[in-house]
């Protein structure tokens, strides 16, 4: 047998194993193959690895807590939500990681997060575990006061779970400021501590600033970082984003202001497309209608008749040179990385999590298009949570200059261990640099803190 042909055994074999343990959880068996294929070659060639069972270890939570989240609505109807924490792995600090609040999430969906949120902890170089949460409860078109109950029932059992020095939750889908000063409001009141028991906080109350930036800003720094080092910069560049929450806004704020050109964004119902490029004001409109207002996107053309809308698509089929998916998860299929492709995209940088099919990843790769995982290039947000619980352990605040210009080295050391594993000849794969880089380091604190 041939040694790629018995290294394809080897990774069946681990897959199959987990497979049977974690039926009908199809995102997490996703996000779990992917690893496997980059992590068991590498582990079979390290005699200190080898015969661990540490990948086995790994895609195993240390536990799984899921709970009745029971609540009254405004018509004084009970309603029921189910929700979840999933705490993976702890081996390098306090499980962190977001809470999504989402029609979709199942035990599937926040495995696979958690599942990644090691590598990505790992990447950021701060000590952070990784960790994932939510609930199946639809924020979208409930009243504020019935988002405050909801989350007041929810955080009524996570409390138990979680605290500053064991596991420190943060938003995601779902969840942005006004659920996160709903859910430490009522942390604050079981508890009767402050603490920095999640993270995303107020700046008068604990947060830090830039955090509400951190994930799109470091999306295009780990963009601008791979684009230079193949000797192209992202000015004058045509850009395409998907999606229209945190992620989506800050990635298309930093682009404009490095000199791209951003030319769309969307939402779960459609994208908008804007020839001329979106500048400040526009985007500031776009923050107004979904963050205050929390409208569909498509209201953006009422005010700016000449940009267009597509309803029920995604826009991958626009002309541009850089791609930035930040919706949500298997976004971006095979044949929209062909369409990209035909349009002379040259780089795909991910902003929310797995938004790209392996199917599609595989042809990037193929096709010599510069590709970033999310794990490596959306670690910004996660990184600036570690800074922001620095910050509430020393009980000071850093300006907005000496985050963002952490966030920058952060996002330039994932960058540099993504080439130090990932460099093949003269291409880099930063899919196996990331995988690779991530897990070697929660893997020796694994193998010194023993079979546990
Ligand atoms: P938000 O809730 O702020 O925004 C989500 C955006 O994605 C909205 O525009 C939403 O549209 C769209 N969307 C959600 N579900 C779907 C769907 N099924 N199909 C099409 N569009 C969809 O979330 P974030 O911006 O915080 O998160 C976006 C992604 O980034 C997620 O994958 C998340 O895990 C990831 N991420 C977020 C981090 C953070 O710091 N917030 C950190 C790292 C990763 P609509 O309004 O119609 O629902």
């Amino acid at each position: 047998m041939s040694n790629f042909n018995s290294m394809k055994k080897i990774i069946n074999q681990f897959l199959s194993k987990v497979s049977a343990r974690n039926q009908n959880e199809p995102e997490f068996m996703q996000a779990v193959t992917e690893v496997a294929e980059n992590v068991i070659p590498y582990i079979v060639k390290k005699d200190i690895y080898y015969g661990q069972n540490i990948l086995l270890r790994m895609v195993e939570p240390e536990r799984v807590t899921s709970f009745r989240v029971a609540w009254i609505d405004d018509k004084e109807e009970i309603q029921v939500n189910r929700g979840y924490r999933v705490q993976m792995n702890s081996a390098i600090g306090p499980y962190k990681g977001g809470l999504r609040f989402h029609p979709s999430v199942n035990l599937s969906i926040l495995k696979f997060l958690a599942f990644e949120q090691i590598f990505k902890n790992s990447l950021t170089t701060l000590p952070m575990g990784g960790g994932k949460g939510g609930s199946d409860f639809n924020p979208k078109g409930k009243s504020d006061t019935e988002v405050m109950r909801f989350c007041q029932s929810f955080m009524s059992e996570l409390f138990r779970h979680i605290g500053p020095n064991n596991d420190v939750p943060a938003g995601d889908i779902g969840v942005g400021a006004r659920e996160i000063g709903y859910l430490f409001g009522q942390y604050k009141r079981l508890r009767n501590e402050f603490t920095g028991v999640l993270t995303g906080k107020g700046i008068s109350w604990g947060g830090s600033l830039i955090r509400p930036e951190a994930t799109g800003y470091g999306v295009v720094y780990f963009t601008v970082q791979m684009l230079n080092h193949i000797g192209e910069s992202i000015k004058g560049k045509s850009v395409v984003i998907s999606g229209s929450g945190n992620v989506a806004q800050f990635a298309a704020e930093k682009c404009i202001q490095l000199g791209a050109k951003v030319l769309s964004l969307s939402d779960s119902s459609g994208y908008i497309y804007d020839s001329d490029g979106l500048n400040e004001e526009k985007l500031d409109y776009i923050k107004l209608l979904k963050n205050i207002n929390r409208a569909r996107i498509s209201e953006f053309i009422k005010k700016y008749p000449k940009t267009t809308y597509s309803p029920n698509s995604k826009p991958w089929n626009i002309p541009c040179s850089i791609a930035l998916p930040c919706a949500t998860q298997n976004e971006l299929l095979l044949e929209d990385a062909k369409l990209l492709k035909k349009n002379n995209c040259i780089c795909v940088g991910e902003g929310a999590n797995m938004p790209t099919t392996p199917e599609a990843v595989e042809y990037f790769k193929l096709n010599s298009i510069l590709f970033a995982p999310g794990k490596a290039s959306n670690a910004g947000g996660v990184a600036v949570s570690g800074l922001e619980m620095a910050q509430n352990s020393l009980r000071y605040n850093w300006s907005r200059e000496e985050v963002d210009s952490r966030l920058k080295n952060i996002m330039s050391e994932i960058h540099h261990s993504c080439l130090k594993y990932g460099t093949e000849k003269t291409e880099v794969d930063y899919v196996k640099g990331a995988n690779i880089a991530g897990f070697v380091k929660v893997a020796d604190a694994m193998l010194a803190q023993g079979v546990v």
